[in-house]
C-alpha cells in the first residue's frame, strides 16, 4: 500500500463508477448533437489574467478558489476553475466570428477550486460545459436553458427546480447597486464578514451568500428585476415567453445572481432537493460583455455549466438507470499446461471478432482459473484442454446455468456472434 495519498478534495473515480460517468457522457454527446453543439477540448491551465479579468477580481473563485502557480519561465498560470472564458478565449483566438454564427460549442473535463471538500463540493470536479458565442437572440438563452433541461430528463432526474433571473447590464447595474446599498446600509453590521467586505466592492453578491443569517437580511431586497434597463427588460421578457412557449417550467427567482461577474441579464440556475447545500446541478446564464473583458471585440455569449458529480450522485439517489455495466463476455481457460498456447489463440480471435473476452493470470490451478472465471461475471467459460484439441473443438460452459457444450473451433466466433 502506498503511503501517499490524494490531496484532499479530489476523488478516484474507479471502474466501479466510471461506466456510469461514461453514461452521462454518452446521452450528453447525443443531446449535444441533436442541439447542433460541437465538442472542443480545451487547455487545463490558462493565463491567470484570463479568470482574473473574465471572472471577475471581486468573485469568490478569483479572490479565494484558484489554484495559481508560476510555471518555470515565471509565468502566472491557472489551473481552470470553469470553462466559459476559455471557451470565448478559444473563440476569439481561432476567430470563430468568422464562420457560421453563433458558435455553439460544448466540452467536458476537469475544473479546480480550492473549496472546503463536502458531498458534491471538490477541489478537483468535472463540469459538462455548453457555450454558443456570437448572437444575442433571447431565443438562445431558451435553447440553453431547455438543452440542460432536455439533458437532466433524459438522465432520469426528477425533482428538478429551474431558477431563472435577469441581472441586467452596465446600464441597469448601477442602478440597483445603488437601491441595494441603500438597502442594505442600516443592515450592515449584522451581515458576515465576508458580506461586510462586499458591500462597497460587489454588493450584489451578498445576495449569493450562503450564510443563513444573510439570506434572510437580504429578503426583501430590492430585486435586480425591478432595476432593468429598457432593453433587458425586453430581453427578459423574451427569454420567459420563449420558455412559456415550449412548454419549460421554471421559477423567476429575484435573488439568483451567481457566483461569477461576466453574467448579464439572464442568470439560470438547476437545482435538485437531494443535495443539500450543494443543491446546484447546473449553473448558466448570458455573459454579453465577457469578451470585452478579456481584451476582444464585443461578443455576446449564452451557455451553461453542470456538475457532473452532482449529476451522477443525484442520479443515484433517485434510482435512475445507468443502463449496464460494461462486462467480459467470454472467459478462456485452459485446462492444462499443454493447451495453454491453443487457449491464448482462441482468446485473440475472440478478441479480434470484437468480442469481450478475458483469461486468468493468476491461478496456478484449473480449480483457481474456473473460480476467476466465474467471477468475471462472463456469461461463458471456453475451455480449451488436450481433448478439445485433440477433436478440434471447444467446450463452451454457461456459468450462469452449468450446461455445456461442444463448439467446432474453427466455428467458435461465428458460433458466439449469435450465442451473445
Ligand atoms: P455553488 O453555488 O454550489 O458553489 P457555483 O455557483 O460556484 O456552485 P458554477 O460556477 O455555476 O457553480 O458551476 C456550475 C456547476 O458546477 C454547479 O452548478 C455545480 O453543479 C458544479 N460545481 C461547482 N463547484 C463545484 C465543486 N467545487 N465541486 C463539484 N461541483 C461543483
Ligand atoms: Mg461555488
Amino acid at each position: 500500500m502506498s503511503s501517499i495519498k490524494a490531496p484532499r478534495g479530489v476523488r478516484d473515480i474507479l471502474p466501479g463508477e466510471s461506466w456510469k460517468w461514461e453514461h452521462v457522457f454518452s446521452v450528453t454527446r447525443k443531446v449535444a448533437g441533436d442541439f447542433d453543439y460541437r465538442e472542443v477540448h480545451l487547455p487545463v491551465f490558462e493565463h491567470t489574467e484570463l479568470f482574473s479579468r473574465g471572472v471577475g477580481e471581486t468573485t469568490d473563485v478569483v479572490e479565494k478558489e484558484m489554484y495559481t502557480f508560476e510555471d518555470r519561465s515565471g509565468r502566472s498560470l491557472t489551473l481552470r476553475p470553469e470553462l466559459s472564458a476559455s471557451m470565448v478565449r478559444s473563440y476569439l483566438e481561432n476567430r470563430m466570428d468568422k464562420q457560421h454564427q453563433p458558435a455553439k460549442l460544448w466540452s467536458a473535463g476537469p475544473m479546480f477550486r480550492y473549496e472546503r471538500p463536502q458531498k458534491g463540493r471538490y477541489r478537483q470536479f468535472w463540469q459538462i460545459d455548453f457555450e454558443a458565442i456570437g448572437s444575442q437572440d433571447p431565443l438562445l438563452d431558451v435553447e440553453s436553458i431547455e438543452l440542460s433541461l432536455e439533458l437532466f430528463r433524459r438522465l432520469g432526474l426528477s425533482n428538478l427546480e429551474v431558477l431563472v433571473n435577469s441581472v441586467g447590464c452596465p446600464a441597469c447595474r448601477p442602478v440597483h447597486r445603488k437601491a441595494l446599498q441603500d438597502f442594505l446600509r442600516p443592515r450592515l453590521k449584522e451581515l458576515c464578514e465576508s458580506c461586510r467586505g462586499r458591500f462597497d466592492r460587489n454588493p450584489l453578491r451578498i445576495l449569493d451568500c450562503k450564510n443563513p443569517t444573510c439570506q434572510a437580511l437580504t429578503e426583501d431586497a430590492p430585486s435586480t428585476i425591478s432595476c432593468l434597463c429598457d432593453e433587458c427588460a425586453v430581453h427578459f421578457d423574451a427569454v420567459r415567453k420563449g420558455l412559456a412557449m415550449i412548454g419549460a417550467s421554471f421559477e423567476v427567482d429575484n435573488r439568483l445572481v451567481r457566483g461569477l461577474d461576466y453574467y448579464t441579464k439572464t442568470a439560470y440556475e438547476v437545482l435538485s432537493g437531494e443535495l443539500g447545500a450543494q443543491n446546484a446541478v447546473c449553473g448558466g446564464g448570458r455573459y454579453d460583455n465577457l469578451a470585452e473583458s478579456i481584451g476582444g471585440p464585443h461578443t455576446p455569449g449564452m451557455g451553461f455549466a453542470a456538475g457532473a458529480e452532482r449529476i451522477v450522485l443525484t442520479m443515484e439517489e433517485q434510482g435512475c438507470s445507468f443502463g449496464e455495466p460494461p462486462r467480459c463476455d467470454i472467459f478462456v481457460v485452459h485446462a492444462d499446461d499443454s493447451s495453454l498456447e491453443a487457449a491464448v489463440s482462441a482468446l485473440y480471435d475472440i478478441r479480434r471478432a470484437g468480442i469481450a473476452a478475458d483469461m486468468d493470470y493468476t491461478g496456478r490451478t484449473l480449480r483457481a482459473r474456473f473460480k476467476t472465471a466465474g467471477a468475471s461475471g462472463a456469461a461463458f467459460a471456453c475451455v480449451l484442454g488436450p481433448e478439445e484439441i485433440a477433436s478440434g473443438k471447444v467446450t463452451l460452459k454457461d456459468l450462469r446455468s452449468g450446461e455445456q457444450q461442444a463448439v467446432e473451433r474453427a466455428k467458435l466466433v461465428d458460433f458466439l456472434k449469435t450465442a451473445l
